[in-house]
């Protein structure tokens, strides 16, 4: 019976936390992945699809929640419930949890809602003690596993719970082998790992002041808790950050009688990929280990054989395991990723869960599934994670490039990278944040290395298979990562590593290419990637679903190429003062600035305005008719001039200017807060002759462009708006230059002046913009800044720590802040539209090619989003995935 008792918090109890499963009965399935955590729902569904599961339970994530209100201490109101469930389970499979006859030993493991690789903690054989191993010993018939497992549990025991040193055990297992002159844990006889037992007992005593715990429901409190805990780890955290993973969710614990892979040579343990995970080929993909446990595959420490031999080491197993994994695809409808145990020829089934995968497998997966009538297009569009698809464009080693191998190791995550090397996270954290490019090498990594790995560009372990920590972590992060280089042989003293005769130092570069997994000496150069079937093929998918268009944020023909490329369909932003950095017209910008009266600011004008008329005509042309919005001249002056006294003579002589009247001409540009001040329409309020010149640039690039008999509507977008006042007069001039130059040149075309949205005032009064507007495109960058009153340039150092706290829920410009900025946006669209119907509105900051914010985007009927020209195809998938998933 669960109790409904009321907790001394304010939470409320759950009526129902424990679920049992158990061949022909399981209280859970998978679509309670929120309760019960992506793993213990998968157990449940297993069990009931009729899969080999050993019987167990799982304690709700719920309760993560009690145990954190409590202080970190599990609720006693929770243990008659899990007791009642290990008594259901010791009934079931006919062993008691401590006898000493037959025991039931158990694993405790995590279990969030979204998988979490190897970032909480697990414990097994729990039930062992010194009177249960004896008992273990006797029904096994093989004391030297029963000392084997029972050494093990005190180890990780140590560790997880006891949060001991664990390298202090380890060091004793060394120094025993080292004793018996034994390389491998194998060569161990029973009677050296009973010593070894009573060793590490002693230096838990020791290291704790306690005696290791020898009651088994002693030891399962302990572990259940450890398990809640580990969710609150830095490494946990720092996952959870990274891939968005609320922090309220919590685990939950799953519990599970134990089977045993490591009982003789009949008996063994792994993990497969129903597919490839880094090509996404239709293929069993996986390793296994004869005679092991599950921890010694994922931690790599054993390098382990593929799955393809197990065929002929233990046929009937791999036939039933080959069946499961039909079942399980058809039954989950996509890759998946499998841990198993053969006990005894007995096959197991321990976790199966979506398989994490490249983009590049992804892609494939997706399309097969479409071809093999699995799934819907509709559906491949909703597998695929569009941010995923920046792996994709990332660069791989030249083919033509001279190379000096150095070594080969597992081709673990595509992607060509080269960086210093370093042997410590600490040192990746640190060089990374000095701007440098680094790889991070080590023998084989572990959670803890998660921040050195998210920094680093790429990593290469000495140690480990495919689906060691290191590569799945890094195929999850689209991280190029060579695995298993057993090659280089690391040494962490020195911060050295050796391959081929060389010695490489901690500061040397080298090349990793994760699609081969060699590795190279110094620098290799790389090419942009080239986009294959799969890939055209989903976006044509995604093209058809989607309703936003997509449009790029490019200045320069290189940028509006590649955005061409990628499936722009237009320019969202041209921020014309990129366009002034040019060497060959920064000195008459500034001659420009300097100016004291108009005559002069128009002299220093000519001179750009040619410059400026070829800029535009090149965009045009690459845009071969899309739509091309030219922001006129937005920045505060006082950026395109120098500030050091240096600069400044220098410049007073290349432009034959009085150094001193320059000096104090450019003191005089300061302004306290640059982005609130002379910036935007308001330079042209001041100094029309800047806009007019952009504006006849632009008008007479598109008579020759409309002259040549190609078709185009020019929208000339006016920044920083906040009065309707402020529009309608620098409209009507720009209007002005436009019919101008048509009379001019004696040619008509027709084009838009229409503004950015990007000032709260400007939102709230949009229905009176709107009347002087021909289109609004809403400018998030500067709309966060001054609706959370947070500087964009400054902010980024407190953000963080804003997120962290869960003040904000993520960076406020990287995703929009829907209930703040964003009621600006809807209003702005809604009151622009109540006065013009047929307003076009899109939106050009960061946010356009953000997935999260461009749902928001779709849910509030804007035409279209304009982004980074790299990130163009993340924004066309993640539309088309907005559709499909809008709410109304
Ligand atoms: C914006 O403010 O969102 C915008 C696109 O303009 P910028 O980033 O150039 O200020
Ligand atoms: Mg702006």
């Amino acid at each position: 019976m669960q109790t409904s008792t009321q907790n001394k918090t304010n939470l409320e109890v759950p009526k129902k936390f424990v679920y049992y499963f158990a061949a022909g009965e399981a209280e859970g399935n998978a679509t309670m992945k929120n309760v019960l955590g992506g793993k213990g729902a998968n157990l449940a569904e297993m069990t009931s699809i009729g899969l080999n599961v050993p019987p167990g339970f799982t304690i709700s994530t719920d309760i993560c929640a009690h145990f954190y209100a409590e202080g970190g201490k599990l609720p006693d109101w929770v243990k008659p419930s899990v007791l009642e469930a290990l008594t259901k389970m010791e009934a079931k499979i006919g062993k008691k949890f401590g006898d000493v006859e037959n025991p039931l030993l158990v694993s405790v493991r995590s279990g969030a809602r979204a998988s979490m690789p190897g970032m909480m903690d697990t414990i097994l054989n729990l039930g062992l003690n010194d009177q249960t191993v004896e008992g273990l010993a006797k029904s096994s018939n093989n004391p030297r596993f029963a000392w084997d497992s029972y050494r093990r549990f005190i180890q990780m025991y140590s560790d997880v719970v006891l949060e001991m040193n664990s390298s202090l055990l380890e060091v004793t297992l060394e120094d025993l082998k080292a004793e018996k002159g034994v390389h491998n844990d194998t060569e161990l006889t029973a009677e050296d790992l009973k010593s070894l037992v009573k060793k590490f007992k002693a230096l838990v005593q020791q290291m704790t002041g306690k005696s290791f715990p020898n009651d088994p429901l002693e030891q399962l409190w302990g572990a259940v808790s450890a398990v809640f805990r580990s969710w609150n780890t830095p490494r946990a955290i720092t996952y959870r950050e990274l891939h968005d993973i609320p922090a309220d969710w919590g685990t939950a614990v799953n519990v599970q009688s134990m089977v045993f892979g490591n009982l003789g040579e009949d008996s063994a343990t792994g993990v497969a990929f129903t597919r490839n995970p880094s090509t996404g080929e239709r293929k069993f993909y996986g390793e296994f280990l004869v005679n092991a446990q599950g921890e010694d595959v994922v931690a790599g420490i054993r390098t382990p054989q593929p799955i393809s031999l197990l065929k002929e080491v233990m046929p009937q197993a791999y036939k039933e395991l080959e069946d499961n994994y039909f079942k399980l695809e058809n039954y989950f409808k996509d890759m998946q990723d499998i841990e198993f145990t053969i006990e005894r020829n007995k096959l197991w089934m321990l976790q199966t869960r979506n398989g994490k995968r490249t983009a590049k497998a992804a892609l494939q997966i997706a399309c097969d599934m479409i071809d093999e009538k699995m799934i819907t297009e509709e559906e491949a569009i909703l597998r695929i994670d569009p941010a995923s698809l920046d792996q994709l464009l990332h660069p791989t080693l030249d083919p033509q490039a001279q190379k000096t191998i150095l070594a080969k190791g597992l081709p673990a995550s595509p992607g060509g990278v080269c960086g210093q090397v370093v042997f410590t996270p600490e040192d990746a954290v640190e060089l990374k944040e000095k701007g440098q490019k680094v790889i991070l090498v080590r023998v084989e990594t572990s959670p803890e290395d998660i921040a050195g790995m998210v920094a680093a560009q790429g990593i290469l372990t000495s140690r480990g298979g495919m689906t060691s920590h290191a590569a799945v972590v890094a195929r999850g992060m689209g991280k190029c990562c060579v695995a298993g280089c057993s090659e280089v042989e690391v040494n962490y003293t020195n911060e050295t590593f050796k391959a081929k005769g060389y010695v490489i130092k901690k500061g040397d570069i080298i090349t990793l290419d994760g699609s081969t997994g060699e590795i190279y000496l110094g620098e290799v150069k790389t090419i942009e990637p080239k986009l294959d079937g799969a890939f055209s093929r989903l976006m044509a998918i995604a093209d058809r679903v989607r309703r936003l268009k997509v449009r790029a944020n490019a200045d320069t023909p290189t940028d509006a190429k590649t955005a061409r490329d990628f499936g722009a369909e237009g320019i969202g932003l041209c921020r014309t003062e990129h366009m002034f950095f040019g060497e060959d017209r920064i000195d008459a910008v500034r001659e420009m600035i300097i100016a004291e009266t108009s005559n002069e600011r128009e002299k220093a004008l000519v001179k750009l305005l040619p410059m400026q008329r070829e800029d535009f005509y090149q965009l045009f042309k690459i845009m071969d008719g899309f739509p091309v919005t030219i922001r006129l001249l937005d920045p505060p002056l006082h950026e395109f001039v120098p500030h050091s006294d240096s600069e400044i003579a220098e410049l007073a002589k290349r432009i034959n200017y009085d150094e001193n009247r320059l000096k104090h001409k450019i003191h005089s540009l300061h302004e306290f807060n640059p982005m609130l001040g002379h910036r935007g329409c308001r330079l042209a309020i001041t100094y029309p002759e800047i806009y007019q010149m952009q504006a006849r640039a632009i008008a007479e690039a598109a008579a020759q462009f409309v002259k040549e008999g190609k078709k185009l509507v020019p929208e000339i977008m006016i920044p920083l708006v906040a009065t309707a006042k402020e529009l309608e007069i620098l409209r009507e001039q720009t209007v002005a230059v436009v019919e101008q130059v048509q009379k001019e040149q004696n040619v008509k075309y027709d084009y838009q002046v229409g503004t950015m949205i990007e000032l709260p005032r400007a939102a709230v009064t949009a229905h009176e913009i709107a009347r002087h507007a021909d289109f609004f495109s809403f400018g998030t960058n500067d709309l966060t800044q001054t609706t959370l009153g947070l500087s964009r340039d400054d902010s980024s150092r407190f953000l963080g720590s804003y997120v962290s706290h869960g003040i904000l829920p993520k960076d406020p410009f990287v995703s929009i802040d829907q209930i703040g900025v964003g009621t600006l946006v809807k209003t702005g669209v809604d009151l622009g539209r109540q006065a013009k119907g047929n307003l076009k509105i899109g939106v050009c900051g960061e946010h356009g090619g953000d997935p999260s914010s461009i749902q928001f985007f779709e849910n509030v009927n804007l035409d279209y989003v304009s982004c980074s020209p790299y990130r163009v195809p993340i924004a066309r998938l993640a539309a088309a995935r907005s559709k499909l998933q809008r709410s109304h």
